[in-house]
């Protein structure tokens, strides 16, 4: 009985090991197909000033367009990207396109828009960060201050030796740094006050939570007052109700973005969304 036990063993672990490296190899292979042949593509999700319900600007978020699995959202291919290093050419890739964009719609006569584009670590702890984010706004004709880099608290932990540098380089050439998904990570309080940072994007943990949970309510406010005194700006994601809306903005939040705004939109969607947008107030 124990041998069978230990054939049964065998033959549920190597076959799912073989399956789960060839899906990534895969996967891989995909990747690299479908950056040259043009597969990826950004949609752009509205942020709004919370006061006035202006639009100011949008996050980036990458897609896939798969020739066989259709729409792909970042969950489905990332982890193997960044497993496989094919995350640095994507990471400037998505970069290199935002700024393009940003050009576009400057030239296109849209309200002025802050894009702002997710970092991979990968991508943010090469010493040549800052210099290439130079060369994308040279070959893009985009202003540094059209941009905004999202990064993790613990894309800032894993590289706190390099990032107050590579930060304050960026910052000099007029981009926004913004902390995603705050109150995540494990970024000490000493840390936010000696990184050069400009804004806290409050994760949508939180803000779903928003008002029946007591915990969420206590701690979305203490972050936006926190931000506050510090003299960095707050923002929040995954805004769905009018009342979120109330309460954000009554405590001193700066920005939203969210399904009640709507949902990320191709480029051109997103274009034509922007010009029909009336700002208003929850
Ligand atoms: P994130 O940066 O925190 O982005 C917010 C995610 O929440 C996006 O999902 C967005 O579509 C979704 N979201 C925002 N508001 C709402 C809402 O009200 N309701 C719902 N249901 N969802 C909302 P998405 O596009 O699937 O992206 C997931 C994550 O993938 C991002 O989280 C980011 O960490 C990563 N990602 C996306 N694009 C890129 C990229 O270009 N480069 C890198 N390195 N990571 C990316
Ligand atoms: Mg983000
Ligand atoms: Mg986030
Ligand atoms: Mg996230």
């Amino acid at each position: 009985q124990a041998k069978s036990r230990g054939r049964a063993t065998y033959e549920f672990f190597v076959p799912s090991l073989a399956e789960s490296a060839y899906a990534d190899l895969v996967i891989e292979s995909e990747l690299g197909t479908g950056l040259d042949e043009g597969e990826f593509l950004l949609f752009y999700q509205p942020q709004i000033d919370a006061a006035s319900g202006k639009l100011v600007g949008a996050e980036a978020l990458l897609r896939w367009r798969h020739p066989q699995r259709g729409l792909l959202t970042p969950e489905a291919f990332i982890a193997v990207a960044e497993r496989h290093r094919l995350m640095l050419p994507l990471s400037d890739w998505v970069l290199a396109e935002a700024a393009r964009q940003a050009r576009r719609w400057h030239d296109a006569g849209l309200p002025p828009l802050r894009i702002a584009v997710n970092l991979s670590s990968m991508q943010f702890r090469l010493d040549s960060f800052a210099c290439t984010v130079a060369g994308v706004l040279g070959e893009s004709g985009a202003r540094g201050d059209w941009l905004e880099l999202e990064l993790t608290e613990r894309m800032l932990i894993d590289d706190i030796d390099h990032a107050p540098a590579t930060l304050a380089e960026l910052r000099a050439q007029g981009l926004t740094i913004s902390v995603d998904d705050f109150g995540t990570g494990h970024t000490s309080l000493a840390h936010l006050t000696q990184l050069p940072l400009d804004k806290l994007k409050i994760d949508q943990g939180f803000v779903a939570k928003l008002p029946d949970d007591a915990g969420a309510m206590a701690i979305t406010r203490a972050i936006t007052e926190m931000a506050r005194g510090l003299g960095l700006k707050v923002s929040a994601e995954g805004l769905r109700t009018r009342e979120q809306w109330r309460l954000l903005a009554d405590w001193g939040c700066d920005e939203l973005q969210g399904e009640l705004i709507a949902d990320p939109m191709p480029a051109a969607e997103f274009e034509a969304w922007a010009r029909t947008w009336s700002p208003r107030q929850a």
